[in-house]
C-alpha cells in the first residue's frame, strides 16, 4: 500500500532502526519507546489489523510470535516481557498495518491501561 508508513518502513523509502527481517516480517525500535525494549514485529504483507487478518495470515501472526520471544531472549528480558496487538482505534491501535509490540526490560503492570 503507497500510502502506509510501515509498508515505506519495509520498503526502506522511511528510515528505522532494524531489529531483524526475514522473508515474511520485518522488525524495528518503536519511534516511541514504552519500555527500555520496545520492538514493532510488522508483517511484509500489508494486513490492515488482527481484525482483517485472515486464514492464510495464521502462519505469518505464529512466526511473529516467535520472533518475538527470539528478540526477548536476544536482548536478556525473558524474565519478564509482554506481546500485544492493538485492535481497533478504541484500544489505540494508531497504525493500520498489523504490528505485534514487544515490550519488556521494566516491571510491567497488570491490567494494562
Ligand atoms: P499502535 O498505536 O498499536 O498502532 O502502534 C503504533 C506504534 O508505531 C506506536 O507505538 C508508535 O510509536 C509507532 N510508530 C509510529 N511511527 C513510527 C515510525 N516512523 N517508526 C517507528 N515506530 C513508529
Ligand atoms: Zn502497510
Amino acid at each position: 500500500m503507497s500510502d502506509c508508513l510501515f509498508c515505506k518502513i519495509i520498503a526502506g523509502e522511511i528510515p528505522a532502526k532494524k531489529v531483524f527481517e526475514d522473508e515474511r516480517v520485518f522488525a524495528f525500535d518503536d519511534i516511541n519507546p514504552q519500555a527500555p525494549t520496545h520492538v514493532l514485529i510488522v508483517p511484509k504483507k500489508h494486513i490492515r489489523g488482527l481484525k482483517e487478518a485472515e486464514k492464510e495470515d495464521e502462519g505469518v501472526l505464529g512466526h511473529s510470535l516467535l520472533v518475538a520471544a527470539q528478540i526477548a531472549r536476544q536482548r536478556g528480558i525473558e524474565d519478564g516481557y509482554r506481546t500485544v496487538y492493538n485492535v481497533g482505534a478504541r484500544a489505540g491501535q494508531s497504525v493500520f498495518h498489523l504490528h505485534l509490540h514487544l515490550l519488556g526490560g521494566r516491571d510491567l503492570r497488570w491490567p494494562p491501561g
